[in-house]
Order: C-alpha cells, then structure tokens, then sequence
C-alpha cells in the first residue's frame, strides 16, 4: 500500500476503534509490522530460544530463502515444523522473493506471515519471540484449508447483488481466520501431549492466548471493513454483523459457546 493509501487506512482504524481495541491494535501493529532490513532481505531469520525442559526451538532460512524451523532434544530433532504443512509445502522468508521470480501481491506483503498458495509457499515473518510460533502455526493451518474461490462481480451487478457477495466473501474469510486459529491451539495441544514440547510455554495464561487471535482477528475486520465494505453500501446492521464476525471468543465453533473460553475475561 502506497504512504498515502496506509496513511488513509489509519484515519479509518482511529475513527472506527478506541479505547483498549485501538491500543491493541497499535500494539499488535508495532509486534507484526516486519524490520526493513529483514522485509528486504539482508537480515536472515535465525532464532534460537530455549524452553524451560532444555528444548531447543530454531528457526533459520537457507540461501535460497527456504526457512527450517525445528525443535530439538539433546541435539536430536524432535519436531519439525514442515511436519504441520500440506504435502508440498514449505517455509519461505523474504530471501526468497531475492533469489526467485517473484509476483507483485507477494513483494507488497514481503516480511509478513502469509501463505503463496500458487508457489505452496509459507512466508514466515520476522520470528523474534517464542510468542510468534503461534503465528507460523497460524499460518500452517491454512495451507490445510481449500483456496478460497472468489466470485467477480458481473459487469451490471447491483449493488444488491454486490453487497451481498461481499458479505458471503467476508463471512467466509472470517470462518477460514477463525479456524486456522482453532487448528493452531489443536496442534499446539497435540505436540504437547505427543511430544512434551510446550510451544505457547511463553503465554502466561489462555487468556494471553486469546488476546493474540483478538487481535490478529481484530486487524483482518478492519481491513476487510475499510477495504470491502466502505466501497460498498453497507448498513449500519450489516456493520455490526461484521464486527461480531470477527469479534473475540468468537474463533471457536462458529456459534459463540466456547468450550475454552475459561481464560480471563477481557473488557
Ligand atoms: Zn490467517
């Protein structure tokens, strides 16, 4: 996005949040947004950190670009992360966008966590705390998810019939974000039990938990607002079906009981 399209995008965070959302926000804006040097390439991802049992947790890239993030015993690899990836996929950093072709729309996004479904790439952001490996998990969820088929508008679409694509597009999108959530809490659960690896050991609560999948929830809601349904003629009802779509404790099942919600409580 140009200086002046985020610049506008801001003015819309500020005027449709406040409060602890628009600090969150803020904040998860500062955690995700990647370092220049690392968006463009020059500095590598290489993160080592220890867990409390003496697991080692690495995350490098090779010179091509393709990252390896592993767990490790005793000098033994006890995960590997391209284990929770499809068939086909793999780890990428921005290095990649340097030694390959690259397309437009992943340049742009260079540095952040996001899933290239034509090269069946995972990009892995600028992992600097054991907080981010729910993030990469986040992501590896995804990939077990089917392309999300975006219908074009007609040429003569009303905006009765554009409005309501856009509404199945976003739900839709809500579900997928939701889920991919759902499944990074399950594979965590099952490498814990499986392989006493604790990765999320550095949350202090579920509630911790719970506040990164807000706010990463919380950022998607905005931009689909801003860039959706501001172009288009949403209600006031319709906006407020929105933001309950993305809302918190709502990335469990799709209804709002959540079995797990007996982390704290925000508000
Ligand atoms: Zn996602």
């Amino acid at each position: 996005m140009s200086q002046k399209g985020l610049e506008k995008a801001e003015k819309y965070v500020g005027e449709h949040t406040s409060g602890e959302e628009l600090e969150l926000y803020k904040r998860s804006k500062e955690m995700l947004l990647p370092r220049d040097e690392y968006k463009e390439g020059k500095l590598k991802l290489d993160f080592v950190h220890t867990f409390q049992n003496g697991d080692i947790f690495k995350a490098t890239e090779d010179n091509e670009g393709f990252a390896k993030i592993i767990v490790e015993r005793q000098g033994e690899k006890v995960l590997d992360f391209d284990e929770l990836l499809t068939e086909g996929y793999r780890f990428a950093t921005p290095s990649y966008l340097k030694t390959h072709e690259s397309d437009k729309a992943a340049t742009e996004l260079a540095g952040r966590y996001f899933v290239h479904r034509d090269k069946q790439l995972v990009f892995v952001g600028n992992i600097r705390t054991p907080d981010d490996i729910f993030a990469v998990l986040h992501e590896a969820g995804h990939t077990h998810q089917k392309r999300q088929e975006l219908k074009n508008g007609r040429p003569r679409e009303s905006v009765d019939d554009r409005t309501k694509r856009l509404k199945d597009e976003i739900a839709e999108f809500s579900r997928r974000e939701r889920d991919a959530w759902k499944v990074a809490l399950k594979t965590a659960r099952a490498i814990k039990r499986e392989r006493h690896i604790d990765l999320f050991e550095s949350y202090k609560n579920f509630g911790a938990i719970k506040r990164v999948i807000y706010v990463a929830l919380l950022s998607h809601r905005l931009a689909k607002e801003y860039f959706k349904v501001e172009a288009s003629e949403f209600s006031e009802e319709d906006m407020k079906i929105f933001k309950d779509l993305f809302d918190k404790g709502k990335f469990g099942k799709s209804g709002s009981k959540n079995p797990e919600s007996n982390g704290e409580k925000k508000n």
